[in-house]
């Protein structure tokens, strides 16, 4: 399928998820050395393949939309990081409710503290995040919220460092930022954070046990 259309494609099937409504949430994809991205400020379930910018590797417009009124995403910067730092593949941004609520449960640590985390075990969906399995502790970094979406790069960028092993970074009361090495591969992290988020809640608003809980008790 042409990226363009690519795009628009995941963008619908995103809205009907709740991850991408009111304008929210963004999704990109590099083929090359080109960067794809959807615009800003839009209903992303009505975005057309004419509507895509088109970026070099140093986030540099090299192809506008058809629409000369479209803005690219205030998202850009946060998208390249994960192009710069994670060799990604495409990067999706999602408003999904479950990671929203799950960020409010998230422990705040001393050092560096900026940084929340949020800690996944022994739940089966564990296994299909990249390099973890069952009995795995899944750390989830989250970072503090900021009035524009741009202002997070910084904060985004340093998260990415110092949990090498996540293909994620949340951001508190807001959303997530998840890449993979393809469209395809982005997606799935995605969907099994997502799925991850919502247990974690569920759990806690029915008074389970959270296995992660018992880790860091038997941990401290
Ligand atoms: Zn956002």
């Amino acid at each position: 399928m042409d990226i363009r259309e690519q795009i628009c494609a995941m963008c619908r099937s995103f809205y009907t998820l709740g991850w991408v409504s009111g304008t929210g949430g963004g999704i990109s994809i590099r083929h090359a050395d080109r960067i794809y991205m959807a615009p800003s400020g839009v209903e992303k379930e009505r975005i057309q393949p004419t509507d895509i910018f088109v970026l070099d590797l140093q986030g540099n417009p090299v192809e506008g939309p058809g629409n000369p009124t479209l803005k690219l995403t205030e998202c850009a910067p946060l998208f390249l990081s994960a192009y710069d730092l994670r060799n990604a593949g495409a990067v999706i941004h999602s408003h999904s409710m479950n990671v929203l609520l799950a960020t409010m449960l998230a422990e705040r640590r001393a050092h560096p503290e900026f940084v929340s985390v949020l800690r996944f075990t022994q739940l089966e969906m564990i296994k299909g995040l990249a390099g973890h399995g069952y009995n795995d502790v899944y750390e989830l970094p989250v970072i503090d919220n900021t009035p524009r979406e741009c202002e997070l790069t910084d904060t985004l960028r340093q998260a990415m460092q110092l949990f090498p092993r996540s293909n994620a970074v949340a951001v508190r009361n807001h959303g997530i930022y998840v890449w993979g090495d393809s469209a395809t591969h982005a997606k799935t992290q995605a969907e099994c954070l997502d799925y991850l988020c919502e247990a974690k809640v569920r759990m806690r608003q029915l008074g389970l046990p959270d296995p992660a809980d018992a880790i860091a008790v038997a941990s401290s």
